[in-house]
């Protein structure tokens, strides 16, 4: 079976900088974030025909003189075991390659990393591991999101954790909990969260955090963690 690629954003500056990149994106999650923003790629996925990887692989062939990383996200691209092959033939093009991930299957991101098929791995943090079940909107094996944040921090690989902060989800006394798991991370996206095109409608009309309450946040984690920036 083919990996269900059912997006490509043909050229970004933002998902994999300083490189210019493409982006594509997976249909299917095992979350069901009330704020995730692609909900045509986790409902009615059919109703989108997967882009074949014989366009997908012309396309990386064509613009190989242009981009240079090529950025799986989705949806969540782990959920795939095709995902490996396929990352394999995107590297052969001499593409470097990113991925988005919610962290819960640690098991193919062991094999992605022992294999150097990944050049960055940006991975989500939902909230404190108490309040996962709630903001992922499933009930979340913590042990596997525990040993993916484990794996990337001790992997020598190219890696981020990201959070959106999504008022009701996550308050300031959270941040410490996040802080103390998560101490001696590399890097962690502190990120504002969009009250637009939500997957369940209910969080449009939630607020969004102030940007002085997200520098609140970032401050904390600052005692734990090397470098921690906002993304407004
Ligand atoms: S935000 Fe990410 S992890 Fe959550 S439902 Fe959307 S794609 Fe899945």
């Amino acid at each position: 079976m083919a990996l269900p690629i059912k997006g490509l954003q043909k050229t970004s500056l933002l998902d994999y900088s300083p490189y210019t990149s493409c982006v594509m994106f997976v249909s299917g999650c095992n979350f069901r974030c009330g704020f995730c923003h692609n909900p045509d790629l986790l409902v009615e996925v059919d109703k989108t025909p997967i882009i074949s990887e014989k366009e997908i692989f012309s396309f990386l062939e064509k613009r190989k003189k242009w981009l240079e990383g090529v950025v799986i996200g989705g949806g969540e691209p782990c959920l795939y075991d095709e995902l490996p092959l396929f990352i394999r033939q995107v590297k052969d093009f001499g593409y470097k390659v990113k991925i988005y991930t919610n962290g819960s299957n640690p098991t193919m991101l062991k094999d992605l990393i022992n294999d150097n098929l990944v050049d960055y791995i940006a991975m989500d943090i939902k909230g404190s591991l108490e309040k996962y079940d709630k903001a992922a909107g499933v009930k979340v094996d913590k042990e596997k999101i525990k040993e993916s944040a484990k794996l990337l921090m001790d992997s020598g690989v190219d890696y981020e954790f990201r959070m959106t902060c999504v008022p009701g989800l996550v308050e300031k006394e959270d941040f410490e909990e996040i802080g103390r798991w998560l101490k001696g991370a590399k890097r962690f996206f502190v990120q504002q969260f969009r009250n637009k095109s939500c997957l369940d409608s209910s969080f449009e009309k939630i607020e969004p955090f102030s940007v002085e309450k997200l520098e609140e946040f970032k401050e904390i984690l600052e005692k734990y963690i090397d470098k921690v920036e906002i993304r407004a």
